[in-house]
């Protein structure tokens, strides 16, 4: 699923091909993909205006048109964006596009199907209006992990105010924005601090190291222009962070730190990947829960062989 450093690079591949299109037209042949306003109003929302920039926001691609409507674009797991002529043929998988007065469209192709395009309003502070989706994406969202305004000071505020464990607050987007497992991996691996380590145990220079590792992981992956794993490609085509992945999807491998191979366990239904020799998880956090975490990672895997079966009474 595309996260901030991959949604970063759509968008600022996007710009250049679409700032100034105007939109004439708009189509598409799955309903649920306009979240705002309703279907039978979103062409009127959206025709005639031209786009002025292309931006993001948490993991949202923002449009900028005249006349201060706002096209909002969540490409989701699977979404892939273009910009091709209006002639090329386009598969069965795109099931959104807006046609452009120069005779290109902007398709969005969406394989699964859970992309998703609001149209909003921006108010003279230029805060974004229109729906609770809009409030949800530019209200309770937290700050932009690589905003000017996201300092050290600022970052220790708000894991202050924070219970929990590391793993599962960094995935909380009212956090920080855009952050998702991959990048949730890396900083941790980074930090050298274990996911399962409760925010309240943190000192000060724990705190230092994890703003570095969010701000270096995430500024590295934009440069990178993501990871493509799955289905995140670019208007320029894929990725090359996969690459140069310290902890995501390498368990069992050896840590690039210390060489031992690297544990996987799973958190709240998400895959967590970590070294247990360069992250340790301090005493007073390993309660029971955590125990049975990781002791459950720590049993070998299920082969494939039935095991066999003592018949009773034979
Ligand atoms: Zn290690």
């Amino acid at each position: 699923m595309p996260e901030l450093p991959e949604v970063e690079t759509i968008a600022r591949e996007l710009r250049p091909l679409v700032v100034d299109a105007t939109i004439t037209g708009a189509w598409w042949d799955w309903e649920r993909v306009i979240r705002h306003p309703p279907p039978e109003a979103f062409a009127e929302a959206v025709v005639g205006r031209s786009i002025l920039d292309v931006g993001r926001r948490a993991k949202w691609l923002v449009l900028d048109l005249t006349g201060g409507a706002v096209l909002a674009i969540q490409v989701k797991m699977t979404g892939q964006l273009s910009v091709p002529l209006a002639e090329e043929a386009r598969d069965k998988h795109v099931h959104f596009l807006l046609q452009l007065a120069d005779g290109r469209e902007l398709r969005l192709r969406d394989v699964r199907k859970f992309g998703r395009v609001g149209v909003y309003r921006r108010d003279e502070a230029g805060s974004i209006l229109g729906a609770d989706e809009a409030r949800e994406l530019f209200v309770e969202h937290g700050p932009e992990p690589l905003g000017d305004d996201l300092t050290l000071a600022a970052f220790r505020l708000l894991l202050r105010a924070r219970r929990g464990r590391l793993k599962p607050l960094l995935l909380d987007q009212s956090l920080l924005a855009g952050i998702g497992n991959i990048y949730a991996d890396e900083a941790l691996w980074r930090a050298r601090l274990h996911p399962l380590r409760r925010v309240t145990s943190l000192r000060r220079p724990d705190e230092r190291a994890l703003y570095r590792a969010i701000r270096g992981v995430l500024t590295e992956a934009v440069e990178r222009r993501g990871s493509s794993i799955d289905d995140y490609t670019a208007p320029e085509g894929d990725g090359e962070m996969q690459e140069h992945l310290d902890a995501y999807g390498r368990t069992g491998l050896p840590c690039p730190r210390c060489g031992r191979p690297m544990r996987r366990i799973v958190l709240g239904a998400r895959s967590t990947h970590f070294c247990s020799w360069c992250q340790r998880l301090p005493a007073d956090d390993r309660d029971a829960g955590a125990l049975a975490l990781i002791r459950a990672a720590n049993r070998p895997r299920r082969t494939a062989t039935r095991p066999r079966r003592v018949r009773r009474g034979s």
